[in-house]
């Protein structure tokens, strides 16, 4: 019987957070269960920053991006004596059960507590969409939707100048970001973790957009960790018609409030996390599938692998 559910945000902070932890807080108060808001993810359970939350607790911040609990990262979480402490916090304050918002690495330590007795359940929060076991992750939708806004107003200026704008974005090893932002945005190069990166390929391909194609502006949109795009934009000045110009999104991408979509994700994911624990199960990840809302062991979703994207990839290639 689970009496009191903790709340906590883990890793990267994502647009549609602050609507999870609603979720979570109304549903279970609503279920006759005591809430607690744990701050700045896994350090507040080794400092035992617990908050009780009350409906009014999470009023106004459905809209608000970043996470009101704070997030944080605590690399000494992985081990297992850290953990045993925290496990004796939560017990001392009552606390039966967690959900866990964040990425993949958030979710290892959710398993971890989970075989340690305090069932968790994870939901998937970031705007890498780079997590296994769901289609969409809460923030990606709020993200992409700033990549776009923002490609969109870089393409007026750069069709003025004869330019080349080369748009970084994020995605941590993840290429749906930049997959989605220049099917979103029409951009005329995709450069990903997943098509792989060769130099010389992309400046015969800007060499051709401008001398043979006589195109007057071009887009390419690159995965992060990928190559330092203020020196491409510099070989792509030196070695076609187009003038190169380099934009790094940062951290813009992760701000801003949620789109309704995200709202909607983080609502329903929420929902599902209380059912679950209500129901006396844990070590479980909430995933939305196609549309249908899932829920599958942690360690199962750990180990599936991305869902592929080659068919939006042939779109893209069949777009340009
Ligand atoms: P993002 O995708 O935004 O990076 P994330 O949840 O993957 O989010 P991490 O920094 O990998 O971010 O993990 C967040 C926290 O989860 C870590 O600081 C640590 O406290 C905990 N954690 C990570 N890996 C493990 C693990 N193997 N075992 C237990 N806890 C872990």
């Amino acid at each position: 019987m689970v009496r009191k559910i903790g709340v906590l945000t883990s890793g990267g902070d994502a647009p549609g957070m602050n609507a999870a932890i609603r979720a979570v807080t109304r549903i279970a108060l609503n279920n006759g269960v005591e809430v607690v808001g744990v701050k700045n993810g896994y350090r507040g359970l080794l400092e035992e920053t617990f908050i009780p939350l009350e409906r009014g607790s999470v009023s106004d911040i459905l809209d608000r991006g970043g996470t009101f609990l704070g997030s944080a990262r605590l690399p000494g979480f992985r081990e297992e004596a850290m953990q045993d402490e925290c496990v004796k916090h939560l017990r001392r304050n009552g606390i039966d059960a967690l959900v866990v918002i964040g990425g993949d690495g958030s979710y290892r330590g959710a398993l971890a507590l989970t075989k340690k007795g305090i069932n968790c359940i994870g939901l998937p929060g970031t705007i890498d969409n780079d997590i296994p076991g769901t289609d969409l992750t809460i923030g990606f939708d709020t993200a992409l939707r700033t990549c776009v806004e923002n490609v969109d107003k870089l393409r007026d200026t750069s069709s003025s100048h004869h330019r080349c704008s080369i748009v970084e974005v994020m995605g941590n090893h993840c290429g749906d970001l930049a997959l989605y932002t220049a099917i979103s945005c029409g951009a005329e190069m995709v450069i990903t973790p997943e098509t792989g990166y060769d130099e010389i390929e992309v400046i015969e391909r800007l060499r051709y957009l401008g001398n043979a194609v006589r195109k007057n502006h071009a887009i390419v949109i690159i995965s992060e960790k990928i190559t330092d795009v203020e020196a491409l934009a510099k070989k792509v000045t030196l070695n076609t018609e187009f003038s190169g110009r380099a934009t790094v999104l940062g951290h813009i991408q992760r701000g801003g409030s949620p789109t309704p979509s995200d709202r909607m994700l983080a609502s329903r994911m929420g929902e599902k996390a209380v059912d679950l624990l209500m129901e006396g199960i844990g070590g479980q990840c909430v995933g939305i599938i196609d549309n249908s809302l899932t829920a599958m062991p942690i360690q199962e979703a750990l180990e599936r692998p991305k869902a592929s994207r080659k068919h939006l990839y042939r779109l893209f290639d069949r777009l340009v």
